[in-house]
């Protein structure tokens, strides 16, 4: 039937050289799949955490051995302290992404966390998304944080993180003109979502696998491969001291099972230094 030749497939726009309808410009077809791919290609840039399109990141630590936990959205006069007691407790450093307007409002817990032996990050002045932003405010949101942390600790961190993980071709280079390394996560659980503790606790479950799979072999324990850089919450952006008592009790349940596992809680200073032998 000579009418079914000229019937479009509805994969058309994805794959025009599937498409059959020989009397369709195949430019109307190939320009926008170009500008979708284009797209596709800068959202994977701006979003994804290993994605290094819009300058290098760091998404991983340097041993299997070595999980580095990091908090956002703090300090939390609500969770920050009870927190750092749980930490304690279980003998781990992590690494804190702090905000700058909650920085001015709380600073003696941003010195508690540094006196405990964690490591603090610039996580921008009032946490935008800063792919929709210009260069210059860009620049304006990482130095107000950077400021603040600064002022109060008396030298600046060394460790960004962009809030959503959102990025554009601004957001690492003027990261890097305050001297910073950009900091993403291998696992994002989700832990500022309302669902019980139990939802949480299995997010977290890749961790343990992860460990189970690439410390069980003696071979594999020591410095060959990567470890986990996990992303938590302690603060909520909107507002100082919300809710984190899911993470607190995701915690307790994950600490105590990851160190039986070999794995040890490292700052992010740690998880890029040399590797244990
Ligand atoms: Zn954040």
């Amino acid at each position: 039937m000579v009418g079914a030749r000229y019937i479009v497939p509805s994969t058309c726009s994805v794959l025009p050289q599937a498409c059959e309808n020989e009397r369709v410009n195949p430019w109307l077809i190939a320009a926008p799949a170009t500008i979708a791919a284009a797209a596709g290609i800068a959202a994977y840039g701006a979003t994804h955490p290993c994605a290094q399109l819009f300058g290098r990141t760091i998404c991983r630590t340097n041993s299997p051995r070595k999980l580095a936990i990091t908090f956002d959205d703090g300090p939390n006069p609500a969770v920050t302290p009870k927190l750092l007691d749980l930490l304690d407790r279980h003998n781990a450093k992590a690494t804190f992404f702090l905000i700058g307007k909650f920085v001015r409002e709380c600073p003696d817990l941003v010195k508690e966390t540094i006196a405990r032996g964690h490591a603090v990050g610039n996580h921008t002045e009032t946490h935008p998304n800063l792919f929709r932003l210009t260069r210059r405010e860009i620049r304006i949101e990482l130095r107000l944080c950077h400021d603040a942390i600064s002022h109060i600790l008396g030298s600046p961190p060394k460790w960004f993180r962009p809030p959503f993980g959102m990025r554009n071709p601004w957001v690492i280079p003027a990261a890097r003109e305050l001297g910073y390394r950009t900091v993403m996560w291998t696992l994002l659980p989700g832990d500022w979502r309302e669902q019980p503790a139990e939802w949480l606790i299995q997010r977290m479950q890749p961790i343990a696998d992860h460990a189970q799979r690439n410390l069980s072999n003696a071979a594999n324990s020591a410095t060959k491969g990567t470890g986990d850089i996990l992303c938590l919450h302690d603060g909520a952006h909107r507002k100082l001291n919300g809710d984190r008592s899911r993470t607190l009790a995701a915690l307790e349940h994950w600490l105590p099972r990851w160190r039986d596992l070999g794995l040890e809680f490292v700052t992010i200073d740690q998880a890029v230094s040399t590797p244990a032998p």
